[in-house]
């Protein structure tokens, strides 16, 4: 039969890594270009129907500075789900991405499904820039319009490390939509039946 799932879902990772933004995305099916920072935490919900299950998601999304870690273990912890995301141009967003994923790991259920989000994925467009005009795209990440500007976070490295720890990963963009609905979906389907 069909099953009612209520799932609480976490979303970590740093400030401006577009947490808000996906899921105003998901819930409001919104952007904007200008959101505001979150202040402590905000709750959302969402329910999705999946091919045998009707899952509620019970969405927290967390602020990413600094000074409000230590409130992150009230979000997480009993979380069945959490959406680490980090911002594909932004390298340090990508390193405080792992440090959630190693604090899931040591802290988080052990039955959490885990999803890596490299966020802003519609920023990739910048790539099909005149080749005149960009130098050092590829290996390694380098990538820049004239001047060497960006890091990016490749897929492929992102891919490999999710691999590693055991999450799944997909590139989003919450300003088209890109796989936001995808990612919450693949979140849902892996959740344990019971
Ligand atoms: P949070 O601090 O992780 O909640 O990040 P926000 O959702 O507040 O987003 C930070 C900034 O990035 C905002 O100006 C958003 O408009 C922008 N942003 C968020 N997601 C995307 C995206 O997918 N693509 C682009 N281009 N900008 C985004
Ligand atoms: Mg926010």
């Amino acid at each position: 039969g069909n099953k009612n799932i209520n799932a609480k879902l976490v979303l970590l990772g740093d400030v401006g890594a577009g947490k808000s933004s996906l899921v105003l995305r998901f819930v409001k099916g919104q952007f904007v270009e200008f959101q505001e920072s979150t202040i402590g935490a905000a709750f959302l919900s969402q329910t999705l129907a999946v091919n045998d299950a009707t899952v509620k998601f019970e969405i927290w999304d967390t602020a990413g500075q600094e000074r409000y870690h230590s409130l992150a273990p009230m979000y997480y912890r009993g979380a069945a789900a959490a959406i680490i995301v980090y911002d594909i141009t932004n390298q340090a967003s990508f390193e405080r991405a792992k440090k959630w994923v190693q604090e899931l790991q040591a802290q988080g259920n052990s039955n959490m499904v885990m999803a890596l989000a490299g966020n802003k994925a519609d920023l990739l467009d910048a790539r099909k820039v005149p080749a005149e005009a960009s130098c050092g795209a590829g290996v390694g990440g380098n990538f820049c319009h004239g001047r060497c500007l960006k890091v990016w976070i490749m897929y492929e490295e992102a891919q490999i490390y999710a691999q590693e720890n055991g999450l799944f990963f997909m590139e989003t963009s919450a300003k088209t939509a890109t796989n936001v609905n995808e990612i919450f979906c693949e979140i849902a389907k892996r959740l344990p039946r019971v």
